[in-house]
């Protein structure tokens, strides 16, 4: 098994180094009227707000981007909760790590721009982007919302579209949807805090970018243990390395 990790059809210099630096490169590249905003975070609802990684304004419509920094094997559809990160441990163990489904992340994401921009003329595209460091797995995309692929194919993937949508919004649509949607890059002070407070809330591990979990209250390392008492005594489960001082566990 670990011998198909070291398939892959890309040279080690298009594999490179992911991460956004190389979204942003790409998106540059684009041919058309195009505006990139990166780090938006929306409103949702009386005060949360949503952070998204890249919004592309472009003259075929709004890309909304979602970046996603992982290695190993990525297996995931559209209707799963969770998609699944394959990791080569140490002494040929496989370790799997499971991770919010993107696609859903990324529908919140456009929901709460509809919500903001309130104009049904805009076409929105969803975009999940993996670094080139990580492959994609058997991902079966089904409704044809959303488009899934490398950072590597992100300019040729988008430019595609574009030619196949043509443009779709005007020079003037363009110029008043970035005025709006600037001000929500730089995230005032009380959106990062409402923000920050939002992701704590949530019960899934953080996955570090080296593949390992980190606790989603505290920022500690997780940790595999057994229950030692209770209905589940002897079943693994993740814990907090901080423990006493943290209580967050993750039942897979
Ligand atoms: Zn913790």
């Amino acid at each position: 098994m670990f011998e198909q990790f070291r398939w892959d059809f890309r040279s080690p210099e298009e594999r490179g180094d992911a991460g956004e630096n190389i979204i942003y490169s790409a998106l540059n590249k684009v041919r058309g009227r195009k505006a990139l905003l990166p780090n938006c975070y929306i409103p949702v609802g009386q005060k949360g707000s949503t952070e998204i990684d890249m919004v592309f304004l472009h003259e075929s419509g709004l890309y909304v981007i979602e970046s996603k920094n992982y290695s190993g094997w990525i297996f995931g559809n559209e209707e799963q909760d969770h998609w699944t990160q394959c990791l080569r441990g140490k002494f040929h163990t496989t370790q799997k790590h499971s991770f919010y489904n993107p696609l859903l992340q990324n529908e919140t994401h456009i929901c709460a721009l509809m919500e903001l921009l309130k104009d049904d003329t805009i076409p929105y595209y969803s975009y999940v982007v993996f670094g080139n460091n990580c492959e994609l797995k058997n991902i079966q995309l089904t409704s044809g919302r959303h488009h899934v692929t490398y950072a590597l194919y992100l300019r040729k993937d988008i430019e595609y579209h574009a030619q196949c949508t043509g443009i779709q919004l005007s020079d003037e649509k363009m110029d008043s949807l970035y005025a709006t949607l600037v001000n929500f890059t730089e995230a005032s002070s009380w959106q990062r805090e409402a923000h920050i407070k939002e992701v704590q809330s949530k019960q899934y591990p953080i996955i570090q970018p080296d593949g390992t979990w980190a606790c989603p209250h505290c920022g500690g390392q997780l940790v595999r243990r057994v229950a030692q008492r209770g209905s589940r005594t002897g079943q693994t489960f993740w814990g907090c390395s901080n423990y006493p001082r943290c209580h967050f566990t993750y039942q897979e």
